[in-house]
């Protein structure tokens, strides 16, 4: 491709809107262009790149035994309301009428789809493990698009779907997704760490994510210094200490002027912050909820939304709090009554605590539980937090950043209940198909590879996804032969069918090399007055500070030798 022919401009500024490295990068690459919020074109490069990446998921989904198939995004909404998955993707699932007022929704994933379709093709145990894929736009009203390609609401994702006769099966189908996936982030050049993770308005069990470690990262991983434990935030458990704190004694009511935090308080009464409760007040499904938990933790809404079963969860205004008669800063849930309490499984870590009293500027000393209050629920709702004790061994807990590449789910059997896709055993009796589905999203992917391989200068693409492998830059000067070689090793790169990005262009060596940098191409040719004395070229790889001059003398094959070389180191990983 020569460049004075590629749609697609370099920019030297930072665009403003852009706050990660990769949508930066992204953007002044010119391989992606906004067209509304969370709504992207990829322009001829970066579409080259995002190509190779949908290969390479292919490739290992066949050789995992996925089947490729299509299915459409518009789907009947009633398909969605026999799950009742439309309500637990509220506002994030599009959804229109058509012109006989029917509704549809624009998938934003497809197990509904695929699931109707298994269960009019399937009936025999005979036919099962299927291992079903495709890779398809779907669509998300997300809330707060950004990020660039992190987070939009229209994006390609790949997503496979199991269906097999037993959890047994499930658990087959589910090893090798976790070996393909693996092997489809090393062949991307991207370390993977997987975690522990909630599974969210999917459903199902157990599930996994994939991530990347990265600062820019928007999910906060939680894992283990001693052992293997690691998960998503969401799903990280702690140990919760016990506090020692004496035989439970009568409630006592103390004066606490002006103190409403639960740091004021402990300090006033001068008690650990781990000896008192703290209260904080939510919405849940348009229902008022109380929820209590140590004051030394936090809450976690993940874990408290799935602790309540409810759909739509936000913290209560301040204007409802009041109208629920409560007293803010001292309240209580000692004495309350009319709205459901869900409590933190810490409320029961020890005895004698210091809560509220529901009343002005005072506090109770000697709240136990459940002596004092009652939960209506009770569950693990705290966020788990550095330092704290690992849930499966002896070790201490850390944290950090990731960015989430791939999440998969066992979903079991709730999908196939409610479609009835069943299948007949050796017997002859009806059971429901035992599901798992397997997700990767092409362009979060494709960003994610980009903030970890990048420097001061630009991308730094691997060799496997690069849009060319080669950067073919003459450095032209008047009177010199430099373009006529030039022309002539980029006819040879076609003809040998090497992936060449040809700057044709008449620009300084500086705006060249400069490009060749942003644009990351692997490997830089370069062809110039100087080398031409020696009858050679200059080869640079993107990664690499030195550089080699190189015969011209059988260029094409040493730059084939080069490239598969470069492309086998990162297949041999896997
Ligand atoms: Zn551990």
């Amino acid at each position: 491709m020569r460049i004075s022919k590629l749609f697609g401009k370099t920019l030297r500024e930072v665009p403003s809107e852009a706050e990660t490295v990769s949508h930066q990068l992204l953007l002044r690459t010119g391989m992606i262009s906004q067209v509304a919020a969370g709504v992207y074109s990829y322009l001829p490069l970066g579409w080259r790149v995002f190509k190779k990446i949908e290969n390479i998921i292919r490739d290992e989904m066949n050789k995992a035994g996925g089947q490729e198939l299509r299915m459409p995004a518009l789907q009947p909404l009633e398909l969605w309301q026999k799950t009742g998955r439309d309500l637990a993707f509220g506002k994030g699932l599009f959804t229109l009428s058509d012109r006989r007022e029917r509704k549809l929704a624009l998938g934003p994933t497809h197990e509904e789809v695929i699931t109707q379709m298994v269960s009019h093709n399937v009936q025999s145990y005979r036919d099962l493990p299927k291992l079903l894929y495709h890779i398809q736009t779907k669509f998300r009203d997300e809330p707060r698009p950004r990020g660039g390609l992190m987070r939009v609401r229209e994006f390609t994702m790949k997503d496979l779907y199991s269906f097999d006769v037993d959890e047994a099966g499930l658990d087959q189908s589910y090893k090798k997704m976790l070996q393909a996936y693996q092997n489809i982030y090393t062949r991307c050049g991207l370390p993977s760490l997987v975690v522990e993770a909630d599974s969210g308005a999917i459903g199902g069990k157990d599930s996994h994510e994939f991530m990347v470690i990265a600062e820019s990262g928007e999910d906060e991983i939680i894992y283990c210094d001693s052992c293997q434990y690691a998960a998503n935030v969401d799903k990280a458990q702690s140990i919760k200490e016990k506090i020692e704190n004496g035989e439970p004694l009568p409630l006592e009511e103390v004066a606490t002027p002006g103190m409403y935090t639960i740091d004021e308080v402990s300090n006033f009464l001068k008690v650990p912050q781990s000896h008192t409760l703290k209260v904080v007040f939510y919405v849940a499904d348009g229902k008022f909820v109380i929820a209590v938990i140590r004051g030394d933790l936090e809450i976690n809404e993940v874990k408290l939304k799935n602790t309540l079963h409810c759909f739509d969860l936000r913290m209560a205004t301040e204007p409802e709090v009041i109208e629920a008669g409560i007293v803010a800063g001292s309240a209580s849930p000692v004495g309350i009554s009319g709205f459901k309490i869900v409590a933190d499984e810490s409320v029961t870590s020890g005895t004698n605590f210091v809560a509220g009293a529901n009343k002005p500027d005072t506090h109770l000393k000697n709240v136990n539980y459940p002596r004092d209050f009652k939960a209506d629920t009770m569950g693990d709702i705290a966020r788990a937090q550095p330092g704290e004790r690992c849930p499966r061994c002896d070790g201490r807990l850390s944290s950090t950043h990731g960015i989430e590449i791939g999440h998969v789910f066992k979903l079991g059997t709730f999908l196939s209940e409610k479609l009835g896709a069943l299948f007949t055993d050796e017997k002859g009796v009806s059971h429901p198909m035992v599901m798992g589905c397997y997700g990767i999203g092409l362009g979060r992917l494709l960003a994610a590879i980009i903030e970890k391989h990048h420097d001061d200068k630009g991308i730094i693409w691997p060799l496997t996804i690069a849009p060319y492998h080669i950067y073919l830059c003459p450095l032209l000067r008047e009177g010199s032969r430099v373009l006529e070689v030039a022309e002539k090793l980029y006819a040879e790169c076609e003809a040998a069918e090497l992936e060449a990005l040809f700057d044709d262009r008449n620009e300084s060596p500086g705006v060249k090399f400069n490009d060749a940098d942003l644009l990351g191409i692997p490997l830089r040719v370069t062809i110039s007055p100087r080398t031409l004395e020696t009858n050679s070229v200059e080869v640079k790889w993107r990664s690499q500070k030195e550089s080699e001059l190189v015969p011209l003398e059988g260029i094409t094959t040493r730059l084939t030798e080069l490239i598969s070389q470069g492309l086998s180191r990162l297949s041999d990983l896997v």
